[in-house]
């Protein structure tokens, strides 16, 4: 492909006098994951709802799959395969997990099955989404509510969720954060995989995480991306250690 999934480019967003993001530019391309670093406060929260579509931009361009996003809300990004990934906030607690990724497989499918079919019992929607939590390692809970689920099972469920949308682009923001050790080890292997079903953009403050993961490294600095590059470029690169890395580096 000769063109990037997601091309963003001066994107600005002030929150009063202070600029949350000031002139960002980053792209996505196909198969990679691209990691954006930076300190607490840096904007990168920001910066992705404004990709999502949650936060309207005070100026800048975001294309996505070529197509500028400009006038296309937040549903209608996330309609388009734009939208944050697992996000706890995405699951419907009292619901069943099954029945939680039923409803992804069922917004994923269109309105017209939701008029068509009962959502209970749809062959069409019960096999993708038993198959959906048997990827994530959650089909021995698919009738156990959202609710009654430990974090790392609910975490499982959101990414059940995410696919289930089949995105073709994820937005990440800190998907580690909460995670013992041992979790975000697994997750870290699931997003290797994951980068072959759609590019990564990726908000984590596991160094450990980025590093293993990341294609290209983005630093973003009071709403700045002060460097762009490779783990080993963004490992050498002396303004950043300043900025951030300190001595994880
Ligand atoms: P990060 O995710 O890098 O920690 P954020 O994007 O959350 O940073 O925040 C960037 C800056 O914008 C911070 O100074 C934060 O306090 C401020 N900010 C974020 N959201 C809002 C908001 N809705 N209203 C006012 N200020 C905000
Ligand atoms: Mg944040």
């Amino acid at each position: 492909m000769t063109e990037p999934v997601l091309d963003i480019r001066e994107l600005r967003k002030n929150f009063g006098a202070l600029k949350a993001t000031d002139g960002v530019s980053l792209d996505l391309w196909p198969g990679e994951i691209h990691a954006l670093i930076g300190p607490n406060g840096a904007g990168k929260s920001t910066l992705i709802h404004q990709i999502s579509g949650s936060i309207p931009a005070d100026s800048g361009t975001i294309r996505f799959l070529g197509k500028d996003m400009a006038g296309i809300g937040m549903a209608g990004r996330a309609r388009l395969g734009l939208s944050r990934s697992f996000q706890i906030s995405s699951l419907a607690p009292e619901f069943s997990a099954l029945r939680n990724v039923m409803l992804a497989v069922q917004a994923r499918q269109g309105s017209s099955f939701r008029f068509l079919r009962p959502v209970t019992g749809d062959r069409n929607l019960t096999e993708p989404a038993r198959a959906m939590l048997e990827r994530v390692g959650l089909s021995d809970r698919a009738d156990v509510p959202a609710a009654k689920l430990s974090h790392g099972e609910r975490r499982q469920l959101e990414i059940a969720v995410a696919l289930a949308l089949k995105p073709k682009a994820f937005l990440l923001d800190e998907p580690m954060a909460g995670m013992g050790p041992e979790g975000s080890k697994n997750l870290t292997k699931f997003l290797d995989g994951l980068r072959r079903e759609a590019p990564i953009l990726l908000v984590e403050h596991d160094m450990d995480a980025v590093f293993a993961l990341a294609d290209r490294i983005s630093v973003l600095v009071y709403g700045r991306i002060i460097a762009t590059g490779s783990v080993d470029d963004i490992r050498r690169d002396q303004q950043v250690r300043r900025a951030y890395l300190g001595d994880a580096a």
